[in-house]
């Protein structure tokens, strides 16, 4: 089949590897210059979501640590964050993990087999470690252990003393309440393994990449579907003379670019994109430098040494819709920019050059049940895969194999109560 995939972040990047290893032909339609321009470009380096990393449950958006501004009380950020704050009790958090998993186990196998087949090094380090600080913090994440010993999920919980003399750059003092070592999940610089999937693809053939240009409209027709280009820059074109694609099928891969496209459809998702910060700066003593990434659990900050980097993402800024297409405030950018800091100087002092880093900001597109958004959708010749969240590398690679499974006819391999949550129309309900 001739496939159209919109967006060229590691979502589409991903879904048209897939496509592609499924026999089909491909044309990827990027707005930018590139690949790996939107949230993919700033993404923190973790590769696979542990139930420590899901963005629902207990920890997430439940405390004001890792938030940097709460709109008021009516705003359509709010009620979102009260929807994501039902899955903080231990059995509905278990559930949802429950959904999830197939396809966080799916992508570990769709990364793996990508890596083997092509030799591709982007970065890929091993170890990441949690840590909390607060003794009544610790109690918030025990839900999550509970989960990560029923799943048999390789981690050792370790005292503070312990996480100190693991990761030396990680001071003991002041007290702390404990941290996870997962010494096999990984980092890895998701940018740059998009690039590389693309590389493979221009190589392999069967991929069209076509940049600068921004899909305005799909059209569907029991027979075709097809998408309308907005004119590219500096082009002028009368309102009857528009750019049209044809093809057989058309996956939405957007990111945060997705909902809007599918309201011609009737489909009004309520996914909140959320703006999240990344700092990154040059090491500043290398003997502080952390071998390990290390995550702040409560504050939901990753700092990840990238070469000779030290990249420190987080900062959820929840603001209402209207606002989103502004810039950040200063005072919310600048009170972004110090939490980050701030977490980098509490776990790993003296590892980072904070006042030399370089300032990043994105929107990741989140869903008020935390799973993303990926299937068929509304016709037959139209499929969604976007609303990763905060885990959208990680598990790309899997959604992107569900997506191609189900273009081709064929059944996914992830259980079928994980395929139905994951699907667009769950929300009509
Ligand atoms: C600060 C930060 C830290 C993060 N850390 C991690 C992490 O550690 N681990 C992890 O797994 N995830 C992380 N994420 C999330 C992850 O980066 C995202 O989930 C993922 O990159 C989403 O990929 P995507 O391809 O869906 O979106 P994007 O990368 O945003 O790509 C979508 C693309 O679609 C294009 N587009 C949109 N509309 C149109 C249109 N109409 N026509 C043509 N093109 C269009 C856009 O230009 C864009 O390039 C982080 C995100 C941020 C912001």
């Amino acid at each position: 089949m001739d496939v159209i995939v919109i967006g060229g972040g590691i979502v589409g990047v991903a879904t048209a590897y897939q496509l592609r290893t499924a026999g089909h032909r491909v044309c990827v339609v990027e707005r930018h210059a590139t690949v790996a321009q939107g949230a993919t470009y700033g993404h923190g380096g973790i590769v696979l979501p542990t139930p420590l990393d899901a963005w629902f449950g207990p920890t997430f958006l439940g405390n004001r640590r890792g938030v940097v501004y709460r709109p008021g009380l009516k705003s359509s950020a709010r009620r979102f964050a009260r929807r994501l704050a039902q899955l903080q009790a231990p059995e509905a958090f278990r559930d949802q993990w429950l959904r999830l998993r197939p396809l966080v186990e799916l992508s570990r196998e769709a990364i793996a087999s990508i890596e083997a087949g092509f030799h591709l090094e982007f970065e890929q380090r091993e170890g990441v470690l949690h840590v909390t600080r607060q003794p009544r913090e610790w109690e918030q994440v025990q839900s999550a252990l509970d989960l990560l010993r029923e799943f048999e999920m390789h981690h050792h919980v370790l005292s503070a003393s312990e996480c100190a003399d693991i990761e030396h750059s990680v001071p003991a003092e002041p007290a702390f309440a404990g941290g996870v070592l997962f010494p096999r999940e990984r980092t890895a610089n998701c940018p740059l393994f998009t690039k590389l999937v693309k590389q493979v693809l221009d190589e392999q053939g069967g991929v069209q990449f076509l940049f600068g240009r921004a899909v305005e409209a799909i059209r569907l027709e029991n027979q075709r579907a097809a998408v309308e280009l907005a004119p590219a820059e500096g082009e002028r074109k009368s309102a009857r003379e528009v750019d049209v694609i044809s093809c057989d099928a058309v996956v939405v891969a957007a990111g945060a670019g997705s909902a809007p496209l599918l309201e011609q459809f009737g489909l009004s998702l309520p996914l909140h994109p959320i703006r999240m910060l990344s700092l990154t700066a040059p090491i500043a003593y290398e003997e502080c430098t952390p071998h390990l990434t290390v995550v702040d659990s409560i504050r939901r900050v990753s700092m990840t040494r990238m070469n000779q980097r030290i990249r420190v993402a987080g900062a959820a800024v929840l603001q209402p819709e209207r606002e989103l297409a502004k810039p950040l405030a200063e005072p919310l950018a600048e009170a972004g920019a110090a939490l980050l800091a701030q977490a980098t100087h509490d776990w790993i002092p003296g590892a980072a050059k904070i006042s030399a880093a370089h300032e990043w900001e994105g929107l990741r597109l989140l869903s008020p049940d935390g799973l993303p958004v990926v299937g068929n959708a509304v016709h037959p010749r139209l499929f969604v895969n976007f609303g990763h969240g905060p885990a959208g590398w990680g598990l790309a690679c899997g959604s992107a194999k569900v997506i191609a499974d189900l273009v081709s006819g064929t059944t996914p391999s992830v259980p079928h109560d994980t395929l139905s949550a994951l699907r667009a129309e769950r929300f009509a309900n």
